[in-house]
């Protein structure tokens, strides 16, 4: 059987595969939000294909999702109240189709003109929504957060230390340290591990009662590092911290960052989406101060995953941590004004990541976005009003759609009933390293209050007996 398949067979692979999506998106509430875990099964599962000869196409195809709908976590179901992985906009799921059909390489300019087009259009549209005029914006899209914080490393290093690109730490003069809260996300320290200065090199700065990073205590460690002859060289402020959706104080933060001459970047992956919307807008003050800002499209943006952002208003920056030529690239847009995509970021051949997320956001244009984000915002304030009601006690200060909250016995095992349960799904986990707290965040624009209401009940089903 060839690779493309015939005819008549393309033809019934297309059907059955948007029939399963169509089933797939009209049924997901209907069964759990959770799988059972069992190992076992699941390598039989697989361990039943040996390739040996060829299967049908849509057999296959509807083998998949007959079996994806019941062997993994659903984040497209209305009652996930998960880690920031959205119900993808439904425009999102086309525009990755789309993008895999015609498979364009964005690594060079000539081979996807119009791709990378769109995508520098979109990066100057999400620029403009953070405070940054459309000449500065420069950026690139990544598979997700982690590498856009990557970036972020490695442009600050790259931007601070002239010779980093070249000669790496061996070429400074000290030991370079970075900063970030003690709630930032994890992916900081695998940065400085890949990127040669070690996770060492990141200093956790204490935040107060709020769970926000205390710029005064940032003020401190970058003095007593100077002092030490150590090299600071990045502040990175959270804005929507993945434990507890809080932000911090991005313009005390941007400030002592200037003062210190230190390289300022806000990692907005969840939530940058707040700019959206007119209401949560003035809570991201200060983040046009940023050098350079993560912004994740597959989480409160709604777009499938991987689709993140980075943004700087520093073109060079991204020139000295990427700009590697070589012969074998394609040459026709030589004489052009135009950018080659693989100088300017970590990967190289290069999806059309920028697609899912251009058809997502042309179809819904911001006012279908706005309104996406303050329906979640809303089911966010019921979610947290009903506990409240419901004896629980909140542990974390935002008014961002997560809400962490205890009482009524111990967060771990309360979390595992109701995910054993299928009911629901959430998770616990540990804030400003002491306090334990279950986490709920309303993540999919299609949660109702009825759902929120639901959720107040599986928990209290599930604390019963404590
Ligand atoms: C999710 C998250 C990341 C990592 O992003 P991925 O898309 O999972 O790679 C980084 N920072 C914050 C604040 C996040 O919430």
């Amino acid at each position: 059987m060839s690779l493309l398949l015939g005819e008549a067979d393309r033809e019934r692979l297309w059907r059955a595969t948007i029939a399963a999506v169509e089933r797939y998106i009209r049924g997901v509430a209907e069964g759990p939000a959770s799988p059972e875990l069992n190992p076992a099964k699941m390598r039989e599962m697989a361990a039943a294909f040996d390739f040996a000869a060829p299967r049908d196409p849509v057999e296959m195809v509807e083998w998949v999702a007959a079996n994806l709908s019941r062997h993994q976590v659903h984040p497209p179901h209305p009652r996930y109240f998960g880690l920031y992985n959205p119900a993808p906009a439904t425009m999102g799921i086309a525009g990755d189709a789309l993008a895999a059909a015609f498979n364009p390489n964005l690594a060079a300019w000539s081979h996807s003109p119009l791709g990378v087009e769109l995508e520098n259009h979109l990066l100057r549209a999400f620029g403009g929504k953070f405070g940054y005029s459309a000449e500065e914006t420069a950026g690139s899209f990544c598979s997700g957060g982690a590498e856009a914080n990557h970036t972020a490393l490695a442009v600050a290093l790259a931007s601070r230390f002239p010779d980093f690109a070249e000669r790496g730490a061996r070429g400074l003069a000290g030991e370079p340290v970075f900063y970030a809260s003690a709630e930032c996300h994890h992916s900081f320290l695998k940065a400085a591990g890949a990127s040669g200065i070690g996770r060492g090199a990141l200093r956790a700065i204490p935040v107060d009662d709020g769970l926000r990073m205390i710029p005064e205590a940032l003020a401190a460690a970058i003095r007593e590092d100077r002092a030490a002859g150590r090299l600071p060289f990045l502040a990175i402020a959270t804005a929507g911290t993945t434990n507890a959706g809080v932000i911090d104080p991005l313009g005390a933060v941007a400030a002592v960052a200037r003062a210190e001459g230190l390289w300022f970047h806000v990692d907005a992956a969840w939530g940058g989406a707040a700019a959206f919307s007119g209401k949560l807008r003035p809570l991201l003050a200060g983040i046009a101060l940023a050098d350079s800002i993560t912004f994740d499209a597959h989480k409160w943006m709604s777009v499938p995953m991987g689709a993140g952002v980075y943004l700087t208003r520093h073109r060079s920056g991204l020139d000295a941590a990427f700009g590697t030529p070589t012969a074998y690239m394609p040459k026709e847009a030589a004489g052009l004004a135009v950018d080659d995509l693989h100088l300017l970021s970590m990967q190289w051949s290069r999806r059309f990541i920028g697609l899912k997320v251009f058809l997502s956001l042309a179809a819904a244009g911001w006012p279908g976005y706005e309104a996406a984000v303050d329906h979640m915002t809303a089911m966010g304030e019921l979610l947290r009003e009903s506990l409240r009601g419901a004896g629980w006690a909140i542990h974390n200060e935002t008014p961002l759609p997560v809400v962490c909250f205890s009482g009524h016995g111990d967060p771990g095992e309360i979390a595992r009933r109701v995910v054993a349960s299928g009911e629901a799904w959430i998770s616990s986990t540990v804030l400003g390293g002491r306090t334990r707290a279950l986490r709920a965040c309303i993540t999919n624009y299609r949660t109702t209050a009825e759902d929120v209401g639901a959720l107040v009940g599986t928990l209290d089903k599930y604390v019963q007996g404590d």
